[in-house]
């Protein structure tokens, strides 16, 4: 319900949003990952990780650990109308160089983390 409510409120521009969470108990395939996806993976009650599509039109996937007992390890919350808060930002070193924040939704970029429009 809340991620219809989200895509309704939306479409009448009464909230704003890049990427909503899915939930999900397994890891996603690339192919399953919409670009307007962060799928929460969860399984049997424990948060594992976090997968989306790089939002600098890379394609790349990025899957994020929710381990809190590894390194290095992100924390996902979201709200009620499924908006995703993630901590701490997002930078593919090894990969594209997209560097970003997603707070309540919305991607942020940082200062020179995000790759030259083509
Ligand atoms: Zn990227």
């Amino acid at each position: 319900m809340g991620r219809f409510l989200a895509k309704l409120l939306k479409w009448t521009k009464i909230v704003d949003f890049d990427l909503l969470v899915r939930r999900s108990e397994t890891f996603p395939l690339n192919k399953n990952i919409e670009n307007e996806d962060i799928i929460f993976v969860v399984d049997g009650g424990i948060e594992k990780w976090a997968c989306l599509k790089c939002p600098g039109n890379c394609g790349k996937t990025i899957s994020l650990s929710l381990n809190q007992a590894r390194r290095p390890r992100w924390t996902l919350i979201h709200d009620c109308l499924y908006r995703p808060t993630v901590k701490p930002s997002i930078h593919q070193k090894n990969g594209c160089g997209c560097h970003f924040w997603i707070t309540k939704g919305k991607v942020e970029w940082c200062r020179g983390g995000r790759p030259e429009k083509e």
